[in-house]
């Protein structure tokens, strides 16, 4: 008989810990699962799934005007956001009760309310303490928002996914994912939308040429695109709108300032002081290759360890602990490699090394580079482009990345993913016959090297 209530306490029911929390219990191990907020954590609740579904929304006038090319007229089109907001809301509910379903299905024990660590085995919740050999901590993050004059009128995306009322004019602020996801559904919504990044080309860390791409197509859309740009202060008027002033002497006025400045570790107040568990400068927690903490008895994965903030990569994180706590100790975790997709409009795709990783670590790189008007496009005044981009090894013929910016580039690459993963090199694209006529055919019809690059 165990001295402790339960085998494993699991803090955070978001992605990674619902995943732990099932996959340990289905092994016969006795667990925990606390939560303060929504079950399925930021991806179900306020992230990928319903920026999706606005993403999808927004996308649809781009849709009816491509109609039109194609004999279609839509007449006095309108949108209604409770319309869409509530239907949003209704299906997360949906999905909240699916969570739920799980976790009591596989015999997992589910506490709602906020956990604090006492000590290394112990948690303290809804004014119960309980004991547990081992505890994991996946709390997640929380939209970061620096300081400045009047940063109290700004919202993150959080309260984005509630808004009570539409707001026709939006000022994103901020250079990542979030910000050029949500400037493209605010935009495609029917907002006059600007977005405003600090350095001189948003999303750092991907391609260089995918993020010059993106930065032609988005003014094609109506995103103003303000680069160099910080805000210095902000004021709110009489009429509820908002003046924002920027450092360099300009001033816009907007009914909604959204700010997509990065998500820090939610470490704070979690009683984390009440054991050995270190922390980095960023308020991440410390883990080793096991995602053990400085404290033997206690883990973390996902977004609080600040590795890589994506929900597949918690997934992968949680099944790789349960199976090292409780397995076969098998499984293994590549943070190499890993696909992933930018929602803007249009998406960006992308695999692998960027082009300027590539140089800095391969002694000859081919760049294989299409840009194209895709087929749906030609039948009426569009300006999207489609752009694809392929590194090779030029010494072993292995494809090192991969980089789309189009329609369904999301769609696209998680397939090539696979193919990178198994070490496809450029002679194997090559022999695959494409699927005629699709914008995916490019990847195996790249015949002419654009570029090689000699380091
Ligand atoms: P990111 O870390 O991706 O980007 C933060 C942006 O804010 C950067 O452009 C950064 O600029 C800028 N920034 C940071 N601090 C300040 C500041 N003080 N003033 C002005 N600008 C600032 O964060 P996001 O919030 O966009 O997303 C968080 C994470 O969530 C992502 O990294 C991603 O892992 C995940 N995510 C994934 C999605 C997907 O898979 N589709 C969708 C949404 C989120 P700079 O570059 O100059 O530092």
């Amino acid at each position: 008989m165990s001295r402790y209530d339960f085998d494993l306490f699991v803090i955070g029911a978001g992605s990674g810990g619902v995943r732990a929390s099932r996959t340990a219990a289905s092994q016969g191990i006795r667990v925990a699962v606390a939560e303060e907020l929504f079950l399925g954590g930021t991806c179900v609740n306020v992230g990928c799934v319903p920026k999706k579904l606005f993403v999808y929304g927004s996308h649809l006038p781009e849709e009816v005007d491509i109609g039109r090319g194609f004999g279609w007229s839509v007449d006095n089109l309108s949108f209604d956001w409770p319309t869409l907001r509530d239907n949003k809301t209704r299906e997360i509910e949906r999905l909240n009760g699916i969570y739920q379903r799980l976790l009591d299905n596989s015999g997992v024990k589910l506490f709602n309310g906020r956990a604090t660590l006492l000590d290394a085995h112990s948690v303290l919740i809804n004014g119960e303490t309980v004991t547990a050999e081992r505890i994991l901590v996946c709390v997640g993050g929380w939209p970061y928002i620096p300081d400045f004059p009047g940063n109290d009128w700004v919202i993150s995306s959080n309260e984005a996914f509630y808004l009570e009322e539409f707001p026709s004019r939006v000022l994103v602020v901020g250079g990542g994912y979030i910000a050029v996801e949500f400037a493209g559904i605010f935009n495609g919504l029917g907002a006059k939308t600007q977005l405003a990044y600090r350095g001189p080309l948003f999303l750092r860390g991907f391609d260089g040429e995918v993020r010059e791409f993106l930065a032609e197509q988005l003014p094609h859309k109506g995103i103003d695109l303000l680069f160099e740009t910080e805000i210095s202060a902000i004021e709110k008027l009489d009429d509820g709108s908002l003046q924002v002033e920027f450092n360099n002497g300009r001033s816009t006025v907007v009914d909604c300032v959204m700010y997509a400045t990065g998500r820090t570790p939610k470490t704070t107040g979690l009683g984390l002081e009440n054991t050995q568990v270190e922390l980095d400068s960023n308020g991440a927690i410390v883990v080793d290759q096991n995602f053990q903490t400085r404290e033997p008895s206690i883990y973390a994965i996902g977004d609080v360890i600040d590795r890589v903030a994506l929900t597949p990569v918690a997934l992968a994180e949680a099944m790789v602990l349960v199976d090292h706590l409780y397995g076969e100790q098998q499984k293994q975790i590549d943070y190499q490699n890993i696909p992933t997709a930018v929602f803007s409009q249009p998406n960006i795709g992308t695999v692998g090394l960027t082009q300027e990783e590539a140089v800095a670590n391969y002694k000859v790189v081919k760049v294989f580079r299409s840009s194209f008007k895709p087929m749906k496009l030609t039948l009426g005044n569009h300006n999207e482009r489609t752009f694809m981009k392929l590194l090779v090894d030029g010494e072993t013929d292995k494809i090192i990345g991969a980089h789309m910016v189009g329609s369904e580039a999301g769609e696209i690459i998680q397939g090539l993913g696979i193919a990178i993963k198994a070490g496809a090199t450029k002679a194997h694209f090559d022999s695959t016959l494409g699927i005629h006529p699709t914008s995916a055919e490019e990847w195996v019809t790249m015949r002419e090297v654009s570029e090689v690059i000699r380091s």
